[in-house]
């Protein structure tokens, strides 16, 4: 029994504050959590409203068309509802498509979200990494005229390492592989790439021509909504209904649902947060610059800093109540923190000068 699942790894999250209020006896209000690339900001207050408002409903279950949600995508996307899937996060929709291909081998980065090889291996899938751990299309493309594999992932940007392609790349690159491969383009960080590039901005609209082709993004991150698990995924008409059929009803929650279309309606505060990321990032850049600790230039709401001695660092951040994530079992030192609010960054880079 469960012999498919013997070479499986579990996911592991972000360390909860939960854990922290209980291990180190920290009260919540003093914890600090930049570990999972959550919207320190939160969602915005028009959000809160809303779903405060609709909590009365929790006894109905969601609109399982998700009509509204899917308008809101479509103007803007500038698709179509029938372009569009619903999933419990943007999670759901790659658990969709990786077990609706159930695919022999699939290819991605070197380094790159590890829920693309989690639900691959579910389905008993090889998977095949580039030498590179950060996303290099030669690499890729070599290994899939070796491979033929059935599914692509492309991370753009990529967590956790924070670097992006540049749209055009993406795109010369879907002109050179057959149909039968689906391309996964994960646009979990989009808003913030395109926010600091343009040349990073992909168009969900640009790759409906293309019958292979399955862009995802999500609600968790710009959106302020990781725990009200919305994602979505957009693609021509025949994908989309294929996916539907692994959706199980009202996967989404009824106040979800409500959090999501609200979400879209203020984009002011959306804006907001991600102008304030790129301006905080700055200040863990001067310090990896005063320290000459390598780091990448990072498209999202995270950074990677290769500082020494990770393990123990982010081990005597958490006695303090600060919650990161320690790179060591990638194999190298180093360290994500998530960009959080000014008063945050400032509390975390005065304990890591001291401590580093
Ligand atoms: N893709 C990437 C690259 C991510 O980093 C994450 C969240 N960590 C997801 C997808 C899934 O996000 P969600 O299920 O919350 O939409």
């Amino acid at each position: 029994m469960f012999e498919k699942l013997k070479n499986l790894k579990t996911y592991e999250a972000g360390k909860p504050i939960e854990l922290v209020v209980r291990e180190y006896g920290i009260k919540p209000e003093e914890i600090i959590k930049l570990a999972s690339n959550e919207n320190p900001y939160g969602p915005s207050p028009k959000v809160i409203e809303a779903v405060k408002k609709n909590a009365k409903n929790m006894h109905r279950y969601p609109d399982d068309s998700f009509y509204e949600l899917k308008e809101g995508l479509s103007q803007k996307f500038g698709v179509e509802p029938k372009n569009i899937v619903i999933g419990a996060g943007s999670d759901q929709v790659l658990e969709f498509a990786i077990h609706g291909i159930a695919p022999k081998k699939v290819l991605m980065a070197g380094i790159t979200f590890a829920m693309y090889e989690i639900y691959s291996k579910q389905v008993g899938a090889e998977i095949i990494k580039t030498p590179s751990i950060t996303h290099n299309l030669d690499e890729f493309y070599e290994l899939y005229k070796k491979h033929k594999p059935e599914i692509i992932f492309l991370c753009v940007p990529n967590n956790p390492l924070g670097e992006c392609l540049d749209a055009k790349a993406v795109y010369d690159f879907i002109e050179k592989i057959d149909n039968d491969t689906l391309i996964i383009i994960d646009g979990a960080y989009q808003e913030f790439a395109s926010y600091k590039d343009k040349n990073k901005e992909i168009k969900p609209k640009d790759i409906l021509k293309y019958k292979n082709v399955l862009y995802t993004g999500t609600f968790s991150k710009a959106y302020g909504l990781g725990g009200m698990r919305v994602g979505y995924g957009i693609a021509n008409e025949y994908i989309i209904q294929n996916l539907h059929k692994l959706r199980p009803p009202f996967n989404i929650t009824t106040l979800s649902l409500t959090a999501a279309i609200n979400a879209l309606k203020d984009q002011e505060w959306v804006e907001m947060g991600i102008k304030n990321n790129f301006i905080e990032m700055e200040k863990y850049i001067s310090f990896a610059e005063e320290r000459g600790i390598k780091y990448f230039d990072s498209f999202t709401n995270f950074i990677v800093l290769f500082i020494e001695n990770s393990t123990e660092i982010a081990k005597a951040l958490l006695k303090k109540g600060i919650i990161i994530r320690d790179m060591a079992s990638y194999g190298f030192s180093a360290i994500r923190i998530t960009i959080g609010k000014p008063e945050e960054n400032d509390k975390l880079l005065k304990i890591l000068r001291e401590i580093s």
